[in-house]
């Protein structure tokens, strides 16, 4: 039976990908051996890492003065690595889940913290509006999208300083105005490749103004200047990476991704406000996140709710039981979901409420 992926991460890749990497396990480009198996300071790998930076630097329109780095350590070692390198004295954070206040607590090893806002005391059910950002501040840090809890914002904000944003769950997914950045980053197992990369994107002349020595390996500058190959770098992950990254060009960039990602949670927020049975977690519709749909059943059939998983179960949806930490379901809409999916889903929940 066909699956339908709505797992939150790691999570759907699309077919594209996942078929040009098996090939490339293979027999990488023509050259015999798997691209599991060759050095990565050989001529096929260097021309997979430069296109793939290209790919990021031309579909993200980022322009000249940024680096586009390839590293380990998953988006929470870049919690300790920004701080590291871009906190002089004080920065502000926006606490909108999770990975903010994991962000957050890195950061308070490196210097003074302000925290504008938070929204915790809500369990995270919407973005807190009305924070003032210092402007003394060295970046003013926020997650775009909350993975976890389903909110998102989707506008750059408008500080007295500049930002550094986690989008390791949106990124591709909508323009970035980098005049507004000193950096981006973002875990690729959401909306890039399996997990194992994550891609940093700092701009450079906001390097080199902190005081405090850093660790060869923990020092933007040592990656920059090595092109991402200081040491080995994660080969398949960037691998694979380079594959969505075409499979995006070849679709029409983010302009056609984000139209396709409005459209399927469009679709899924229009079902679940007309159902009978569900509701929507998040507060304020203007803070629901087009990736992590994140539902419940009303409390007088919240025990329908097991069932209703192993419902969507037997017609192939998986992935939709929602984070411990917020109960429910979550659908998550990444990038590689097929609108198909959505809408198997939504006569899921359209059936099973015929029969209750
Ligand atoms: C998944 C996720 C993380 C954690 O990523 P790791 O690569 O597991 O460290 C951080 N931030 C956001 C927004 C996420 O969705």
């Amino acid at each position: 039976m066909k699956k339908h992926n709505f797992y939150a991460g790691p999570s759907i890749l699309s077919e594209y990908t996942i078929k040009n990497t098996a090939e490339g396990i293979l027999n990488f480009a023509n050259t015999g051996l798997s691209v599991l198996e060759v050095s990565h300071r050989s001529k096929e790998f260097q021309a997979v890492i430069d296109e793939a930076t290209a790919l990021v630097k031309e579909i993200l329109g980022i322009p000249e003065g940024f680096s586009v780095l390839w590293l380990g350590g998953g988006a929470s070692l870049q919690f300790c690595m920004m701080p590291y390198n871009f906190l002089a004295k004080k920065a502000s954070f926006l606490d909108t889940g999770t990975w903010a206040s994991n962000a957050i607590k890195e950061a308070r090893l490196f210097g003074e913290v302000d925290v504008v806002a938070s929204s915790k005391d809500a369990n995270y059910t919407f973005i807190p509006r009305g924070w003032q950002v210092a402007a003394d501040s060295d970046y003013f840090h926020y997650t775009t999208n909350n993975t976890i809890y389903g909110t998102e914002i989707r506008k750059d904000p408008e500080v007295a300083c500049p930002l550094i944003a986690d989008m390791s769950s949106d990124i591709f997914s909508r323009e970035i105005d980098w005049s507004k950045y000193i950096a981006v980053y973002a875990g690729a197992q959401k909306n890039l490749a399996p997990a194992g990369v994550t891609i940093a994107i700092v701009r450079d002349d906001a390097l080199g103004k902190v005081d405090r020595p850093i660790p060869t390996m923990l020092d933007y500058r040592t990656h920059i200047k090595k092109g991402s190959m200081f040491n080995t770098p994660p080969v398949l992950p960037i691998f694979s990476a380079l594959q969505t990254l075409r499979y995006y060009k070849e679709l029409g960039g983010l302009k056609e991704l984000e139209r396709r990602d409005l459209e399927k949670a469009g679709a899924l927020y229009e079902a679940i406000d007309g159902s009978r049975l569900f509701k929507g977690t998040v507060t304020n519709a203007e803070d629901r996140s087009i990736m992590n749909v994140c539902f419940v059943m009303k409390p007088e059939y919240a025990e329908l709710e097991k069932e209703f998983v192993d419902f969507c179960g037997e017609r192939g949806i998986v992935g939709i039981k929602g984070h411990r930490s917020v109960g429910g379901f979550r659908a998550s809409l990444y990038n590689a979901l097929p609108l198909e999916s959505v809408k198997v889903l939504i006569q899921a929940m359209k059936d099973f409420e015929a029969k209750h």
